[in-house]
This record gives C-alpha cells, structure tokens and sequence, in this order.
C-alpha cells in the first residue's frame, strides 16, 4: 500500500510516474538495458533528455534567450555558483532573508563578496516573506534574490518584485503554478521537493547573464558551459533526468501549470481551513503568505505535536514531523501529493481534536 507521504523532501512522486519507470526499468524499450546503464551521449538517453528540456520550455513558457540547465550539487551549490558567476568585482548583491533557506543562500554570498540584506524577516513568527515595497535595494545591484518559497517556515512569495536581474531559489514550489520567467535572470530548483528524486538541480538562465563570470572560475562551474554543452560537459544524472522527464509528461497531463496551480489551491485551501476553524491547531505563517506547498502548524504542546505524528503515521499519514529546527506539524503538499491524502489528513485532525481538544 503507498502511504500519503508527507514529506518535505525528498518527497512523494506521482504513483503513475513510479510504476511506468518500474515497468522500463530493466529493459529500456527492447533495448536490453535500463535507461541508467546507457551512454549519457547515445540515441535513447538523448530522446530523453531533450524531451525533458523541451517539456519544461512549454510549461513554463520560456522566452527565446534562455537556457534549461540539469546541474549537480542541489541548490546548495547554486547558492555558490551564483555569486561565483554573477557578483562583479566592486559590485554588491541583494539578498532578501525569509528564513532558514535564504539565510543558507546570504551566507554563501558573503563568502565571495558584498551583500545587502534588502528585507529581513527571517525571525519572525508567524513567519513570512518580505512585500515588494519593504525591499531596501542597491542600486546598481548584480542582482535581487529570493526564496520563493521557504520549505521549513510554509512561507511563500505570492507576487515577485521587479528587477533587473532577479534570482530566485524555487526549489520547493516551482512548476507548482505558472510563472513569468521573463522577469527573471536566473531560477533555481533542488529536483527533490517537486520535481522528482535527488541528484539533479533544475536552472533556467538568461543566456546572456552568463557572459559576466569571470575568468578565474572554474570550468565545470561556470552556467555557460553547462548552456553551451546542453548541459552534458560532463555525465549528466542519467535516471533522475528520465525521471523529471517522466514528471513533466505527467504534469502536461494535468493540464499544465494552470491545472496543476488549481489542484495545489483547492488541497492547501482545505487544509489551511481545517486549520482555522479549530482553536485546537494553530497555523504558523501570516496567512497572506501561506504556502501551498508546505503547511505548518503547532498544537497546544509538544507532546500533544509528538502524539499527534505518532497516530497520524499509524493512520498511514506519513512524515508530519516539523523541520528539526523549528518543530511543530509540517504537511508538505507538493504537485505529486494526492487530494484524497489531504481529506484523511484533515479527517484525522478532526478525530485528534475530538480525543484531545
Ligand atoms: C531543500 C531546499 C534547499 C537545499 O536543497 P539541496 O538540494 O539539498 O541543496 C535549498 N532551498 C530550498 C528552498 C529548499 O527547500
């Protein structure tokens, strides 16, 4: 039996998805072989790479100029790269801090060069993400960057800011709804959360933005050669590649990110209410700012939380535990959780409040 597998990351895919790469798994349309045991460089794998970019393009709508990128490394290293490419000697970046994933991403940066923390409300609770119009900007800055979604607060940007060059860590909310990327220079996205299993980062660049590293960066971690050799300057992650195309196959199905946007509305909406009408849960973002991918909220205690998590796991409700960080109930919602999941969720709330409210 699949659980309704709450976890944040790595985290539930499309039960479809898995059943049709188990069917393919130890022999590759006729070929004899599994799509892992495969030059990276031969016909099969390539199909599948290029479907995987070209799916993505379409979904997102991405305007001519840009690149599709699979790198290694998770967004951890983008938090890196990013700097390393993109920071100019003298200049200085914005970093807005949201929370424990921006700050990951600002500490980073402070290690290769100046930056400006333009909002901070990292500490906050209830937990947000900054507005657009508290932002403190440097002009002339090498770039803005935000966490679209911070993954362990449930805190998710609703509007973006306009800039120049706009960067964004979406690793836990992107093709969860439709999204503009011509106003962005670059985006990011650890595959793990929403995209599919560990091991490749997803990076959509303005091809032009890579033209700016310096000369002193290293090859394999320098955005244009990963843009000029489609992303195969090295050996790619194979599986997780076939597995993201498999993804994007199925969101296509769904109706796109239009379809799947709704989806993720209608699970986070019922969640989010169930949360509300009870003074028994309590949630823990501001709710302007909640996120549909990530809901978070206390109980009473910590020992009613711990109980809590513990009968929900024997009721096949799976990984509800908080981020260790900050504790409290975490019920992640990606794309691939089903809406029937959310209703035993909520079921089961309602039952635990009864017992214990
Ligand atoms: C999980 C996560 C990361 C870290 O991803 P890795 O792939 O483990 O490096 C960074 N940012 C956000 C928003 C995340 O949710």
């Amino acid at each position: 039996m699949r659980a309704f597998n709450f976890s944040a990351g790595p985290a539930i895919l499309p039960e479809e998805v898995l059943k049709e790469a188990a069917a393919e798994l130890v022999d590759y349309k006729g070929t004899g072989m599994s799509i892992m045991e495969m030059s990276h460089r031969g016909k099969e794998y390539s199909a599948v790479h290029d479907e995987c970019v070209a799916n993505i393009k379409e979904l997102l709508n991405i305007p001519e100029g840009y690149s599709v990128l699979f790198m290694t490394g998770g967004a951890s290293s983008q938090f890196a790269l990013i700097p390393m490419n993109l920071l100019g000697e003298g200049q200085t970046a914005d970093y807005t801090n949201s929370g424990a994933w921006a700050k990951k991403a600002i500490q980073e940066a402070q290690m290769l060069g100046t930056v400006n923390v333009a909002a901070d409300c990292g500490k906050e609770i209830p937990t947000r993400v900054p507005t657009t119009d508290e932002l403190n900007l440097t002009d002339g800055a090498a770039y803005l960057h935000i966490t679209s979604n911070e993954t362990i607060s449930g805190a998710q940007w609703k509007e973006f800011p306009e800039h120049d060059c706009l960067i964004a860590d979406m690793s836990s909310d992107i093709l969860s709804r439709p999204l503009d990327v011509s106003k962005f220079g670059l985006i990011y996205a650890g595959a793990q959360k929403n995209l599919g299993p560990a091991g490749i980062t997803l990076v959509i660049i303005k091809d032009e933005l890579a033209e700016k590293c310096p000369e002193t960066v290293p090859t394999i971690m320098r955005y244009k050669t990963h843009i000029e050799s489609n992303s195969l300057y090295n050996t790619v992650p194979t599986f997780p590649v076939y597995m993201l195309c498999l993804v994007t196959r199925w969101l296509k199905a769904k109706g796109g990110l239009e379809g799947i946007e709704k989806i993720n509305e209608d699970k986070a909406a019922k969640l989010y209410a169930a949360i509300d009408e009870s003074d028994f849960y309590k949630g823990t973002a501001v709710p302007e700012f909640r996120s549909n991918m990530n809901i978070t909220w206390r109980l009473p205690t910590e020992e009613l939380e711990a109980e809590f998590i513990a009968e929900a796991a024997k009721a096949n409700l799976k990984t509800l535990k908080g981020h260790r960080s900050v504790g409290g109930i975490r019920a992640s919602i990606y794309n691939a959780f089903p809406a029937a999941g959310v209703d035993a969720l909520i079921s089961f709330m309602k039952e635990f409040e009864a017992k214990h409210g």
